[in-house]
Parts: C-alpha cells; structure tokens; sequence
C-alpha cells in the first residue's frame, strides 16, 4: 500500500522502520511480515534518525528550561530572551514535521 515518498514508516512499539510492504491497509505492522499488528506511524525523512530527533528533543527542552530561568530572573534584555523563543518554536516546528502524525 501507500505510494508516499520522502519518508518512512515507523512502528512505535518495535522502534523500528518499516518497510510499505509490511504494512497493513490499516496502517498496523503486519504479522503475516512478523509484525506486531500494532499502529504504525508515517515521519517524514529529514536525514535525522529516530535517536537525533531524541537527542534534538532533549536539547528542546533544554532550551525552554533556559528561557523560562530568563524570564524567571525578569531578564534586563528582552529582546534577546524574544530571539531565543523564536528559535525554539522553529525547532519544534521541525520536529512535529519530522515525527510525522
Ligand atoms: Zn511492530
């Protein structure tokens, strides 16, 4: 099924990709291919893997921590604190893209 390209199918629960012929109409891992039978998601192919998107994931939250300490000692230089959130936002943008729905 599916004639999707520039990205790949991922089973959750193997933490694995997923070749289109093992997966069901249904978008399950199928078992007749030694598949779980569990949901399968799409992600779209950046050319990050699975662990980079975690490990981007981490620096995320990382940088949020940050600014929320910025805006928690009421931080002198706004506009720096503003450039900082944009650049987060666009982070996570590309990653929602990235983890695919
Ligand atoms: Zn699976």
């Amino acid at each position: 099924m599916n004639d999707k390209s520039n990205g790949y199918w991922w089973c959750p629960f193997c933490q694995c990709r997923i070749e289109p012929q093992d997966v069901t109409n249904q978008e399950t891992h199928d078992i007749r291919a030694g598949g779980c039978g569990n949901s399968v998601v799409w992600g779209i192919d950046l050319g990050l893997s699975y662990k980079q998107l975690q490990s981007e994931n981490r620096e995320l939250k990382k940088r949020l921590s940050r600014i929320e300490d910025k805006i928690n000692s009421f931080a002198e230089n706004t506009e720096d604190v503003k450039a900082e959130i944009r650049v987060v936002l666009l982070i996570a943008e590309v990653l929602e893209l990235a983890e695919g729905k």
